[in-house]
């Protein structure tokens, strides 16, 4: 298995060297040259650790068997995900089910791919005998999600920015009492976007770049859609009782990760059906429902109460794109073009025969109150802002014969506020979080400011 950019002017590469890097030189993404098929791994009747390995395996054949079976393994446990079957489907009446992605240490679906993407990577960084420094900003999951998977993870360090007071408590909460020796939480007096100005300045300085070895786990890296592929595969083997049957998968999106996931899914021969659900910031659902991208100005992105789909553009999209243009990388090449110079593409004009055979739809922040409401009072289940975005979505197109399951991507315990304006009380706390109120706090205050956060890489890595 081979990787190759969607622009087509980079060499090709093997998952190894592509697990620690971002854009490929072209300023592509990463793509595998062709996929894997999904009746060949016989997957029916085993459990999550299994069809992960298989999955995996075809993704990455550059990694040997037992050192795969070993990480995943050791990544994917009851201790992590609070359920043997990590990712379990629950119906929640015949033909409506909820995939619950959000049961990993920091309650929120990127633990799935992030825990494993720490996990490859350690093992990676030992094999060559290196180090990775990584910098990132983050104002909500991406953060605690990056910290819970870097953890404990030898040849890695950790140094993420976050703005003062801006992420939810819980958030705060939980990136912020991690007592670990390779964590640094720098919290900035300034916004998100001071934050991420910062780490884009520090990373501008080639030179500090290389001699402090810097990385980062962005959305793109291609190890964490690979992850994201397992879980579609699970639930449909646990939902549907043939091979021949469908089953649709409404899943809230930002920047097209998971929703990325469920095609490639698709396209290595799994039955199902995907729904792209957005909030206000519909970008994605413009695009699906009228095949105009539109890439928006970061002052007209909303903020609403799903802030991890609260995107201006998906950086995954381009990957969708690939396969949609045939894999075409001039064709690609051209459309990104016009995307830098316009703003916006439409292939709808330019190709009469345009199908697309992913649909969306949005939900507002009104609809996501009244969802989070109806759920409640219906099947007496709490669902986050962001699933109920999908939920939304998925009430409106249900079809009787075809089991449609809703991707939940957090638990609402991160979400308080929106929870008990929609119901009148909090969430309750989850099971082996109650004990974080009382936990000490591990952060250095800092100045938005990239000679700061230079120097404070430079005095903790050795
Ligand atoms: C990141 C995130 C999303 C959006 O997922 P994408 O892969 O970026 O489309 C949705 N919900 C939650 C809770 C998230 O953290």
């Amino acid at each position: 298995m081979r990787y190759i950019s969607t622009r087509g002017n980079a060499a090709s590469r093997s998952f190894k060297e592509i697990l620690l890097e971002g854009l490929a030189p072209d300023g592509g993404l990463y793509m595998p040259e062709s996929y894997p098929e999904l009746r060949k791994f016989r997957l029916w009747g085993q459990g999550y650790v299994d069809v992960a390995l298989s999955v995996l395996n075809s993704f990455a054949p550059d990694i040997s068997w037992d050192d795969l079976q070993t990480i995943v393994r050791r990544t994917y446990t009851k201790e992590a995900f609070g359920d043997e079957r990590i990712t379990p489907v629950e119906m929640l009446e015949p033909n409506l089910g909820l995939l619950r992605l959000s049961n990993g240490p920091t309650l929120a679906f990127k633990d799935v791919p992030l825990q494993l993407l720490g996990a490859l990577m350690e093992h990676v960084l030992r094999e060559r005998n290196e180090e990775l420094n990584i910098l990132g900003a983050t104002s909500g999951d991406t953060g605690s999600a990056a910290a819970y998977a870097v953890r404990g993870k030898r040849g890695l360090r950790l140094f993420m920015l976050s703005p003062y007071g801006r992420m939810s408590r819980f958030q705060q909460r939980q990136m912020y009492t991690l007592d670990e020796p390779n964590i640094f939480n720098l919290v900035a007096n300034g916004t998100f976007d001071d934050c991420q100005a910062v780490v884009k300045e520090v990373n501008a300085d080639a030179e500090f770049k290389k001699k402090y070895k810097l990385g980062a786990v962005n959305s793109i890296n291609w190890a964490r859609i690979a992850a994201q592929v397992v879980y579609y595969a699970y639930a449909f083997l646990h939902v549907a009782r043939t091979a021949y049957d469908h089953v649709t998968f409404a899943v809230p999106s930002g920047n097209f990760g998971n929703a990325l996931s469920a095609h490639i899914a698709r396209q290595m021969g799994l039955p199902i059906d995907i729904i792209v659900c957005t909030n206000e910031n519909d970008v994605l659902d413009e695009f699906f429902r009228t095949g105009a991208y539109r890439v928006r100005a970061s002052a007209d992105v909303r903020i609403t109460s799903s802030p991890s789909m609260d995107i201006a553009s998906a950086s995954n999209f381009e990957r969708f794109m690939f396969d949609y243009v045939d894999r075409d990388a001039q064709a690609l090449t051209r459309l990104w073009a016009e995307l830098k110079e316009k703003g916006q593409f439409s292939v709808r004009e330019n190709d009469p025969g345009y199908v697309v055979d992913i649909s969306s739809g949005k939900a507002t922040e009104a609809e996501v109150l009244a969802t989070i409401h109806h759920v409640y009072e219906k099947y007496d289940v709490i669902i986050d802002p962001h699933t109920a975005v999908a939920m939304k979505v998925a009430l409106e197109r249900r079809d009787k014969d075809v089991p449609m399951i809703v991707a939940e991507t957090a638990q609402p315990a991160k979400f308080g506020d929106t929870i008990r304006e929609a119901l009148g009380f909090e969430p309750p706390v989850p099971k082996g979080y109650e004990r974080l109120a009382d936990l000490p706090e591990h952060t250095t205050r800092i100045d938005p400011d990239a000679e700061t956060v230079k120097q404070f890489i430079a005095a903790h890595v050795q």
